[in-house]
C-alpha cells in the first residue's frame, strides 16, 4: 500500500525529544535560541570558527556526530563551514524560505536542533558549503574520541556533567 503523501517532514518524532522548557534549562541561552528557534549566532563569534584541531563535531543538543574536522574549511564567512556531513543520515535538509531568501536549512536528525544552512557554492569537489553555527556544535578532539564515543556532548557550559542522552 502506498502512502498518499510521502512527507518531506517525516521525522517530527525525534529520537531525542524533550519539552521546550527542558531544552531551555539544559542549553545556554544562545544555544537555545539557535538550536530550538533557528536563530543565527553573530559571525566570527563562535569558538569553532578558527578551530583546526582534528576531531569531530557533535550536536550540542544531543551529541549526535555530525561533522568531521576533515570536512572543515575556512569559508571566510565567520561560521564553521564543512563540505559534507560525517554521516549523511545524521542531518536533515529542508527548505527555508524565511527572510525573503530561498535557503536549505540543516537540522540534526536526532533531536531536530537547527544547525545552520547548506549552500551550493562550496570550493571542494562536493560543491557544498555547510554553514553551521558554532554554538550548535560540541567539538570532540580526536584523542578523546575513543573515550567518549557514547554520544554525549559536553557542551553545556556552566553545568555539572550530565548523563548523556539515553539510547534506545
Ligand atoms: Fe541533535
Amino acid at each position: 500500500m502506498r502512502k498518499a503523501h510521502a512527507s518531506t517532514r517525516a521525522t517530527e518524532v525525534r529520537e531525542v525529544s524533550k519539552p521546550d522548557e527542558q531544552w531551555r534549562q539544559e542549553l545556554t541561552p544562545l544555544q537555545y535560541s539557535v538550536l530550538r528557534h533557528a536563530h543565527t549566532e553573530r559571525p566570527f563569534t563562535g569558538e569553532y570558527v578558527h578551530n583546526h584541531q582534528d576531531g569531530s563535531y557533535r550536536c550540542a543538543g544531543c551529541g549526535s556526530k555530525l561533522f568531521s574536522s576533515d570536512a572543515k574549511f575556512d569559508s571566510g564567512t565567520g561560521w564553521p563551514s564543512f563540505d559534507e556531513p560525517a554521516v549523511a543520515e545524521a542531518v536533515e535538509l529542508r527548505a527555508d524560505n524565511s527572510l525573503f531568501m530561498r535557503r536549505t536549512e540543516v537540522v540534526c536528525r536526532r533531536c531536530g536542533g537547527h544547525l545552520g544552512h547548506v549552500f551550493n557554492d562550496g570550493p571542494t569537489s562536493t560543491g557544498q558549503r555547510y554553514c553551521i553555527n558554532s554554538c550548535s556544535l560540541a567539538f570532540a578532539p580526536a584523542a578523546a574520541e575513543g573515550e567518549q564515543d557514547a554520544g554525549e556532548a559536553e557542551q553545556h557550559s556552566g553545568e555539572a556533567e550530565q548523563a548523556g542522552p539515553a539510547r534506545g
